[in-house]
């Protein structure tokens, strides 16, 4: 058995799909056969290719879209164009092996594309590229990672899941997820929770060591991975599965419910999400409204910055789709792990302490008034909010509302609706922010505590690093008194505390929460039900006294078998 982090709940039973990055290197040299002899074996490979990935765009059109399916023939007929066959069993006569005639042509072809003004001519670059990787594969006899069409009951077993491989994931057929690297907070495994697939990772070498066909089952809420288990095991696990989704079942009875402690103090439970789609989620699992919305992804997805009209549109999408209810929207927080090449920002040796986030925006104050715009437009259309990712001084909120202002000036000239008491706050997840949460509170509307980089900051321990990742944990009291004061500040400034890391879904952490006086509670989507049951169980009595208790430890094993003993 192979221990990792439990990063996504759930009992997963299926067959192992190793995805390894092939090495698609090669010697560039002459080619040793007749040219007929290369550029047959070229057209062999464009035709295995194409035949593949005429298969993938088949599933596709079932399993995602007709638009996404299209993409891949696209592929076929861009490879398969005579001016670039040519072009390449030209230099095949010229002696060239064909994996550089290949190389070359895909080189000239990106750079064409590349030169141009138009956006949409720009974006066939990266099929240039696919087409590049397919064909070079082909004929190397490597095998490619698709994570869009894999068979039913797959566990993807791969090094790190990034954001834009988990966007192609065929949720149907994944049964679970297997990573070397990435923690609890980690995007990985927040979208492997918004995707309800069962997640263990940072399971050490899983991608030698474990074997494509292998018969798995992944545990992702106790973070265990069992390669090939007896049958005995393996009946265990299936039952334990059914358990966990009557479970689920059972949590039904909430739907519907108000969100409110055993004593009726109402609260107000809202999601996470990543994209407007996932706006739709949150409504399906009942959310109260939207809590934080990582504009970033956004920005992620495109190949370019997004216009106004398109964060607009993003934004009032969420907006429509969540009625009346509050869609709290965090401005652009790039940096850290969230890379978005197109800015071109330069490499910086601690970049979780560099120029990021609202420091980035701030400096591009033009690009950043565009999102502000965007957002404030679509606050006629819904309880739009606006946040600041990573403050932490009161000048960088002065800052930004000021650039607000400016926007409402501009949008007040052109006869554009927006809310003009739209209401601007800020993410409290640095420990300057919680040091000076009295003064920020006088400043701004709301707070919410981004436990997620607030235990990072706060303990000195990268949420992505397995190596410190006994120190980076909610439980300990310096986390703690920081949550409680943070809350503290807040209400008696009157400003509305919530908390949208991930530590708000924590069952064992929630009577502490409602301890301090936590108001708001935003949490993944699939947490919604949970996350509502355990508030209802917990009066603020019973909290206090469990709190009295718990703030007393003095290490985070002590309160976490506190904080265990108590639950319900
Ligand atoms: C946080 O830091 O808790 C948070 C919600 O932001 P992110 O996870 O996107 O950094
Ligand atoms: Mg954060």
């Amino acid at each position: 058995m192979f221990e990792g982090v439990n990063a996504s709940d759930g009992i997963g039973i299926g067959t192992a799909q190793v995805a390894v990055e092939p090495d698609l290197s090669y010697t560039p040299s002459t080619h040793q056969d007749t040219d007929e002899e290369e550029i047959a074996r070229y057209k062999s490979a464009l035709d295995a290719f194409s035949k593949k990935t005429e298969v993938q765009a088949d599933r596709m059109k079932v399993s995602v879209g007709e638009s996404e399916a299209e993409i891949m023939t696209g592929h076929i007929t861009m490879a398969s164009d005579p001016f670039m066959v040519d072009e390449i069993t030209n230099r095949i006569k010229q002696g060239m092996c064909a994996e550089q005639a290949l190389d070359e042509v895909c080189d000239m072809f990106y750079s064409m594309f590349d030169a141009s003004d138009e956006q949409l001519i720009r974006e066939r670059c990266a099929d240039v590229q696919d087409i590049r990787a397919g064909i070079m594969a082909e004929l190397l006899g490597k095998q490619l990672i698709d994570l869009s069409v894999l068979p039913e009951g797959s566990i993807i077993i791969v090094h790190d899941l990034t954001p834009s491989m988990t966007a192609s994931i065929d949720k149907e057929n994944v049964a679970g997820i297997v990573t070397e690297t990435g923690g609890r907070t980690s995007h990985s495994a927040i979208i492997a929770r918004a995707l309800e697939i069962p997640a263990v990772l940072s399971v050490k070498d899983c991608c030698t060591s474990i074997r494509n066909g292998d018969t798995l089952v992944v545990n992702g809420t106790k973070g265990e991975v069992t390669v090939n288990p007896p049958a005995d095991e393996l009946e265990r696990a299936k039952k334990a599965a059914a358990a966990s989704a009557a479970e689920k079942a059972a949590l039904e009875a909430y739907r519907g419910k108000p969100t409110e402690t055993a004593d009726g103090d109402k609260k107000l439970l809202v999601a996470n999400i990543g994209n407007p789609d996932d706006a739709t989620g949150a409504t399906e699992h009942d959310a109260e409204g939207v809590g934080l919305f990582r504009s970033e992804f956004l920005f992620m997805d495109a190949k370019e910055l997004p216009s106004e009209d398109d964060q607009f549109a993003a934004y009032q999408k969420v907006a429509l789709r969540m009625k009346d209810q509050p869609v709290i929207i965090r401005t652009l927080d790039v940096g850290g792990d969230k890379e978005i090449p197109y800015l071109n920002l330069q490499k910086e040796d601690n970049p979780f302490m560099g120029f990021r986030a609202v420091r980035y925006c701030l400096n591009n104050p033009d690009q950043y008034k565009v999102q502000l715009r965007a957002l404030l437009r679509a606050s006629a259309f819904g309880d739009v909010k606006i946040m600041l990712p990573l403050v932490t001084c009161i000048d960088e909120v002065r800052s930004a509302k000021a650039l607000v202002r400016e926007c409402m000036t501009e949008l007040d000239a052109q006869d554009v609706e927006y809310n003009k008491d739209i209401e601007v706050g800020t993410m409290i997840e640095t420990p300057a922010a919680s040091l000076i949460a009295d003064d920020l509170a006088k400043e701004c509307d709301f707070f919410s505590i981004g436990t997620n980089d607030l235990i990072g900051y706060t303990m000195c321990a990268d949420r992505g690093n397995d190596r410190v990742s006994y120190l980076y944990s909610v439980y300990n009291p310096a986390v703690l008194r920081s949550i409680k004061r943070i809350v503290e500040c807040g209400n008696d400034a009157g400003i509305m505390v919530g908390m949208c890391g991930e530590a708000a879904a924590d069952p064992l952490l929630i009577p502490m929460l409602i301890s301090f006086g936590l108001g708001e509670f935003s949490v993944s989507a699939p947490s919604i039900l949970r996350t509502r049951k355990i508030i209802s169980q917990w009066t603020k009595a019973e909290a206090d006294s469990l709190a009295e208790t718990v703030m007393a430890l003095k290490t985070a094993d002590e309160v976490k078998c506190a904080l265990a003993a108590a639950a319900k």
